[in-house]
């Protein structure tokens, strides 16, 4: 097999932001509203004023981005690191504590077993399609319709993790775990 750089998104991929994002809410609202009934990307279950306020105490809470749950917290990515150079990159905005990028090689240490993760962060989510580029990522996986057709409309091959607000992205294969995406990875990319 052959070594791939194959690149994550974090939060929607590896990491439970909206649930977080919308239990906040909800203790804060007294709503009793569920991310999975979340139809688009700027969760429409709330007011644009709530969301606002959720973000504002996402910012103040002490490594807030450590300690969010794993999507699917019984898989780990230490045999990806051992065969290939796995890459991460987000978008995640600065919170209260350390830096995001200590944050997040934490929680993969942690969570996902990654030893020695390289953690990208880039200010705006559109910065990843240069990165993706300047690194030479073999694939890479989002769940944000916009950032998965900036990377299918050059050609990058681009995977969308399935979840409810972004049902209705059609470019680019949809995988439901992080398995699929390795599998499908390795199967067109590995013996080349
Ligand atoms: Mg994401």
């Amino acid at each position: 097999m052959r070594n791939l750089r194959i690149g994550f998104d974090c939060d929607g991929v590896l990491c439970d932001f909206s649930g977080r994002f919308v239990q906040m809410a909800n203790q804060m609202f007294g709503t009793n509203c569920r991310a999975s009934d979340q139809a688009t990307w700027d969760y429409e279950q709330f007011s644009k004023a709530q969301v606002d306020k959720v973000w504002a105490e996402i910012r103040t809470t002490r490594d807030f981005w450590a300690k969010l749950d794993a999507i699917e917290p019984d898989v780990t990515l230490d045999d990806v690191e051992a065969l290939h150079t796995p890459i991460f990159i987000t978008s995640r905005v600065p919170v209260a504590g350390d830096s995001i990028e200590m944050q997040t090689q934490s929680w993969l240490l942690e969570k996902k077993f990654v030893t020695f993760p390289t953690v990208l962060v880039v200010p705006h989510y559109s910065l990843k399609l240069p990165l993706m580029q300047a690194l030479k990522l073999d694939s890479y996986i989002d769940d944000k319709a916009e950032t998965v057709e900036q990377l299918q409309a050059v050609g990058l091959n681009c995977y969308i993790y399935d979840q409810p607000y972004n049902q209705a992205v059609t470019c680019a294969p949809r995988v439901k775990s992080i398995s699929e995406y390795i599998k499908d990875v390795e199967a067109k990319l590995g013996t080349i």
